[in-house]
C-alpha cells in the first residue's frame, strides 16, 4: 500500500531523480530563456502546500463546496495584492487570479467578452505576438483563439522592425475589429497605449493588453502603463514577476461579471489554491524595494548584452531593446536560430529560435531571443553579462565553423557535424562553469 507519509525521494527515486537532474541543469547552465525565471523558496513552499487538496469553485464568499474559510481568506489576500503591485484603485480596477496560465486567461477574456465568429486583431506571431493573440496560418487555424474568432493580425514595420501603427489602423479601418490586443512575446520595445487607444476607439472595440512578459517592469513603472489606457490587462506571474507558473486578468470594474462568469463556470473548474497561494506571495515581493532594484538591473543588463553583441559585429533587432528581452538576427551572417540553438544548447546555455519579422519559414527562424530575468536573480550584473556575451559570440563563431564544414547547409547535417567538436564545446563549457558554478 502506498504510504502518504513517505518522502518523495522513498517513495518514488526515479521522479526524485529527475527532479533533481534538472535542478542540476539549471544551477550549471546559463539560462537565458525570456519567459523563464528562477522563482523564490517561499513562491515554492506555498506551490508545494496542502492548498492543493481543497476544491473551491466559485468566488470567495459564493463557493460550490464547504472548507473554504482559509481559501477565501487566500483568494482575497492575492487579490488585494495583485491590485497593490500595479497601483489599482480597487473602486476602478478588479482582478480575478483563478486563470490556470497565461494561454487560459486570454481565453476568458475573449470568451468573455466576444461571440464567437467576432473580430479580434493581434501581434503577428512572426512579428513577436504570442499564439493565443489570434494565430493562425495561410492554411491552418493553430490556435483556439483563431478557430473560435475572426483573426486578422497586425505586423512590425519589415525594415525598423518597430510596432507599425499607421498600417494597423488603416486595416482597422476595414477589419472593423471588437477587440484589440496589444503586447507579444518577443518584442523588444515599449507599447504606445494611447495609440491602440485611440484605434480601439474609432471600432468601439475593447483594448486588452496581454503583459505576461514585462509585468515585472511595468509594475516597477520602468514601462508605460498599460492600466491608463486598456479595458483588460493580462499576465503571466511566472516570468518577469518571479512567481509560480499561473495568470492572472485584470478588468475595468464594469466587466467584472463578465470575467468571473467566463473564468468559471465557462473555461475552468475548481482553482488550483496553492497556486493563488503563490500568487500572493510573489505580488507581495514586488512591493519591495528589491524588486524594483532587481529589474532596473535586468534592463540594465539587456541592455549591456545588446551592446556587447554589437561591439561584436552582430545585429541586433531595433538596434536594442526597452525591456528585458532581444533578438538577434544572424541572417547577415548566413546563420538560422535552430543551429545557434543547438551550438548553445550543448554548450549549457539556454536560449531560443525565433522568428525575425520578415522570415518567410517558421520552421527556420532567422533569430534568437534572449532574456535577462534569471540571470538577474541569480545576481548577475553588467561585467557579467559582458562575459556572457562574449561566450555567445564564442558559439556563434564554432557554429559558423561547424556550418562551413557540413556538407550541406541543412540541420540535421549541422548537426551530426557537432559531435566533431567536442575540445571546442568543452572551452565554451568550462567557461559557462566557471560563471555558474558557486551561486
Ligand atoms: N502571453 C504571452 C505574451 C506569453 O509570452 C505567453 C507565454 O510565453 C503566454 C501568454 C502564455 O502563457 P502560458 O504559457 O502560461 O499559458
Amino acid at each position: 500500500m502506498c504510504n502518504l507519509k513517505q518522502s518523495l525521494e522513498q517513495l518514488d527515486p526515479q521522479i526524485y531523480d529527475l527532479i533533481q537532474d534538472e535542478k542540476k541543469r539549471q544551477q550549471m547552465s546559463l539560462e537565458l530563456i525570456a519567459s523563464e525565471n528562477y522563482t523564490s523558496r517561499s513562491v515554492m513552499e506555498a506551490m508545494g502546500s496542502i492548498l492543493t487538496n481543497k476544491y473551491s469553485e466559485g468566488l470567495p464568499g459564493k463557493r460550490y463546496y464547504g472548507g473554504n474559510q482559509c481559501i477565501d481568506k487566500i483568494e482575497n489576500l492575492c487579490i488585494q495584492r495583485c491590485l497593490e503591485a500595479f497601483n489599482l484603485d480597487p473602486n476602478e480596477w478588479g482582478c480575478n487570479v483563478q486563470p490556470y496560465s497565461g494561454s487560459t486567461a486570454n481565453f476568458a477574456v475573449l470568451t468573455a467578452l466576444l461571440k464567437p465568429n467576432d473580430r479580434l486583431m493581434g501581434l503577428d506571431l512572426p512579428s513577436g505576438g504570442h499564439l493565443t493573440h489570434g494565430y493562425q496560418t495561410s492554411n491552418t487555424k493553430i490556435s483556439s483563439t483563431s478557430i473560435y474568432f475572426q483573426s486578422m493580425p497586425y505586423q512590425v514595420d519589415m525594415v525598423t522592425n518597430l510596432m507599425d501603427y499607421d498600417t494597423l489602423e488603416k486595416n482597422a479601418k476595414l477589419f472593423r475589429p471588437n477587440l484589440i490586443i496589444c503586447g507579444g512575446s518577443a518584442y523588444p520595445r515599449d507599447w504606445d497605449y494611447s495609440r491602440f487607444r485611440q484605434i480601439a476607439n474609432q471600432h468601439g472595440a475593447y483594448l486588452m493588453m496581454d503583459m505576461a512578459h514585462i509585468a515585472g517592469l511595468v509594475s516597477v513603472g520602468v514601462l508605460n502603463n498599460p492600466f491608463e489606457h486598456c479595458d483588460i490587462v493580462t499576465t503571466t506571474t511566472h516570468k518577469t514577476i518571479r512567481g509560480p507558473r499561473s495568470g492572472v486578468i485584470f478588468f475595468k470594474k464594469h466587466l467584472e461579471n463578465k470575467i468571473n462568469f467566463s473564468v468559471f463556470p465557462s473555461c475552468q473548474g475548481g482553482p488550483h489554491n496553492h497556486q493563488i497561494a503563490a500568487v500572493a506571495v510573489a505580488m507581495k515581493q514586488l512591493k519591495t524595494p528589491e524588486f524594483k532594484e532587481y529589474i532596473i538591473q535586468v534592463v540594465s543588463n539587456a541592455k549591456t548584452l545588446c551592446k556587447r553583441l554589437t561591439e561584436l559585429g552582430h545585429t541586433i533587432v531595433t538596434g536594442g531593446t526597452d525591456n528585458h528581452s532581444l533578438l538577434w538576427n544572424l541572417k547577415p551572417h548566413g546563420l538560422t536560430g535552430s543551429k545557434m540553438e543547438k551550438i548553445t544548447d550543448v554548450c549549457n546555455i539556454s536560449i531560443n529560435k525565433n522568428t525575425i519579422a520578415s522570415d518567410v519559414s517558421a520552421m527556420s527562424p532567422s533569430g534568437v531571443r534572449l532574456g535577462t530575468s534569471s540571470l538577474t536573480t541569480r545576481g548577475f550584473d553588467n561585467d557579467d553579462i559582458i562575459k556572457v556575451a562574449d561566450i555567445l559570440d564564442d558559439c556563434f563563431h564554432l557554429a559558423m565553423k561547424i556550418q562551413s564544414n557540413s556538407s550541406s547547409k541543412k540541420l540535421v547535417d549541422f548537426e551530426r557535424k557537432i559531435d566533431e567538436y567536442t575540445d571546442e564545446i568543452l572551452l565554451i563549457k568550462n567557461k559557462v562553469s566557471h560563471m555558474t558554478t558557486g551561486l
